[in-house]
Parts: C-alpha cells; sequence; structure tokens
C-alpha cells in the first residue's frame, strides 16, 4: 500500500491518521512482519488490522536460506497462495545489493535463464516485492543500498506493480532507497522501455542483451523472435538516453562458442557506438537447464579489453553464487522439481 492506501484503512478502522505512519516505521524502519510486534499501537487496532488485512503477515515467509557467512545468500520465499520466489542478496565490501523477483515464473524462456523452464504463473504484486527487501533487511540487520529487479521474471511485463514497489522502497521516509540504486533490468520489452523513460524517478535501466544480431539473439532470447527485434530493441535504447539522458548497462553473458568470438565483440561494438551505456559482461554460471559453459577467463579478458578498447565502458563480472543455485531461478527451480519428483 502507498500511505496514503494505508492511511485510508487506518482511518475506516477508526484509528487516527498518525496510527499509519507509525505502522510505516515499523515496517520499514524496524522491517516487522507481524502486527504483535508494532507494540505502540492499541491492541484493538492491531486485531481489526490483523482481521481486515489477513493476508499481510503471510505476504512471503523464508522457507529455505542457502549461501555462506558474509558471502552471496539466496532465500527461498513462499507466497501466500503458495507460489515459490527467490531473493538473493549480494554483499560487497561497502554495500548489501538485493535481487528481487517480480513474477512467479517467467513467460520468457531465455535459454541460460531456470526461471523460464515452467512458464509463468502469476504476476507478484507491489507488496509482495517489497516484502523481499524488508525480508532481506531482517536478514542483513539493515536496510539494502541498492535493489535490482533481476530475479524470477520480466519487471516490464508487470509494470504497474513493479513500479508502486520501486516508488515505495524510494519513499524516503520508508525504506528511503535512492531512485538511482533501484534497476529494472528488462529482457527486451521495447514498450516498456519507452514507458519507463517517461517515469520521473531518475530509476536505472538494465538491459540483458547477450547476443549482437538478431539471429543469435533470438535462439538464445526467444522474446526477439517476431517483436522486439534487435534493431527495434537498440532504436528504442537510443530513444531512452536522448530523452532520459541517462545511460543503460547492457547485460551480457558470455557464452564458450556462442557469443564470446572478437567477431561477436565487433558486432556489439557497432550497436553500440554512440550510445550512452556501459557494458557488464557475465561469464555464464552453470546452470542444469542449458547446454554451455563460460569461456576461459583468457577469453573473457580479451573480450572486455577488446570492448574497452573501442571506447566503451565494460565491466568483467566474477561469477558469483554458483555454489548457490543463485543463477535467476535455480533454487525455485531445483524445489520445483524436487517436489515433482518427491
Ligand atoms: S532472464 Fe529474466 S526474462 Fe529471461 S526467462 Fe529469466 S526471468 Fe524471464
Amino acid at each position: 500500500m502507498t500511505r496514503g492506501e494505508l492511511t485510508d484503512v487506518v482511518s475506516r478502522l477508526g484509528g487516527q491518521a498518525f496510527r499509519a505512519g507509525q505502522i510505516w516505521r515499523w515496517q520499514y524502519k524496524d522491517f516487522a512482519t507481524g502486527w504483535d510486534a508494532m507494540s505502540n499501537l492499541p491492541a484493538e487496532l492491531r486485531r481489526k488490522l490483523a482481521e481486515t488485512l489477513a493476508d499481510w503477515e503471510h505476504t512471503a515467509t523464508v522457507v529455505e536460506k542457502s549461501g555462506e557467512r558474509g558471502g552471496t545468500v539466496k532465500l527461498l520465499l513462499k507466497l501466500a497462495d503458495g507460489g515459490m520466489i527467490e531473493t538473493v542478496i549480494i554483499p560487497s565490501k561497502e554495500r548489501h545489493t538485493v535481487c528481487v523477483s517480480s513474477q512467479v515464473g517467467c513467460a520468457f524462456r531465455c535459454a541460460f535463464c531456470a526461471s523460464g523452464t515452467d512458464g509463468l504463473t502469476r504476476s507478484l504484486e507491489a507488496g509482495e516485492i517489497v516484502a523481499q527487501v524488508i525480508l532481506a533487511a531482517r536478514e542483513i540487520g539493515g536496510r539494502p543500498e541498492n535493489v535490482v529487479f533481476m530475479g524470477i521474471g520480466e519487471p516490464f511485463a508487470n509494470y504497474d506493480a513493479a513500479l508502486k514497489a520501486a516508488r515505495l522502497m524510494n519513499d524516503p521516509e520508508g525504506l528511503g532507497i535512492g531512485a538511482r540504486k533501484i534497476t529494472f533490468s528488462t529482457c527486451g520489452i521495447a514498450p516498456g522501455i519507452k514507458k519507463f523513460a517517461a517515469e520521473p524517478e531518475q530509476f536505472e535501466l538494465s538491459v540483458s542483451l547477450h547476443a549482437p544480431e538478431q539471429g543469435l539473439r533470438e535462439k538464445l532470447m526467444p522474446v526477439a523472435a517476431g517483436k522486439w527485434e534487435i534493431d527495434e530493441l537498440m532504436g528504442t535504447c537510443r530513444e531512452y538516453t536522448a530523452e532520459t539522458n541517462r545511460i543503460i548497462t547492457f547485460e551480457y553473458t558470455l557464452v564458450d562458442g556462442v557469443n564470446s568470438a572478437p567477431s561477436h565483440c565487433d558486432a556489439l561494438v557497432r550497436i553500440l557506438r554512440g550510445l550512452k551505456c556501459r557494458v557488464n559482461l557475465i561469464p555464464l554460471n552453470p546452470t542444469a537447464h542449458f547446454n554451455g559453459r563460460a569461456p576461459s577467463r583468457e577469453i573473457c579478458e580479451a573480450f572486455a579489453d577488446r570492448l574497452t578498447r573501442a571506447g566503451i565502458n565494460t565491466t568483467l563480472r566474477r561469477s558469483k553464487g554458483g555454489g548457490v543455485n543463485a543463477s535467476c531461478g535455480q533454487l525455485r527451480a531445483t524445489k520445483n522439481k524436487l517436489k515433482i519428483e518427491s
């Protein structure tokens, strides 16, 4: 709920408007996930809230945690209707990044992503997205600095809820996560990028590209077949940067023998030339769902050097989390598979 929506509910239940502010603080400053924790609310109001918003305490519950202390941690969450999603906490020296899911499953079936394997079940509500950040904050022991919509699902296929969630996270009286610290990642939904360009907040945009030309891209990302082909996508990205004056991060997963040759790099330079952008190169995380592997470190570094020498701002990411099933959708997919087999 927005603060206005919450204030309306509290008023309907006979509470004074300032009670909404108290609930807001319990939720976003103390990361409370139950009404009983809100000790400064009158017991009667808590009882009415628990009755009226019966599902709130069950919005998302951690059912499994994997990872190591100080490293990437993946949470498997159960939703009120039994749906499963994942949230990943990625620590670095000075900050924590939380990777949130925006849907239960995904319709887009990108080749090296476990999330698309079983298709889309449903989109998440804004509260189910924000709840992931609150649960992650409880794990971390404080508010995370960055949020990325790179978990299960395509945020632009759940545009309104994802945007509402980002605005709630951005609220200075709530989590207060800076707009520039919240990144929407899309597999290339061109109409979503167009709409996003018109939003007043400075949220960041990341586009999963993974291939520099149409034929290869539609093999790796079926979303590119038929609609939102690479020319249209890149045209939309150029319009986005012109309209917003913001840069786009292009994600490019390096797969051995598939998209990591010097010729792919040169083709990538051609489509990115003159575009305000940076490229994130990610050596493929091993997944049972895709028959491929990461190129050698030398090939990855040569690809990164070639891009950099061509004037493209490039980062070569160290692959994090392969050991904890931390690639998008892997933990959920493993869990679903176990359920089917047991
Ligand atoms: S990469 Fe994103 S859009 Fe593609 S299947 Fe996975 S969750 Fe869906």
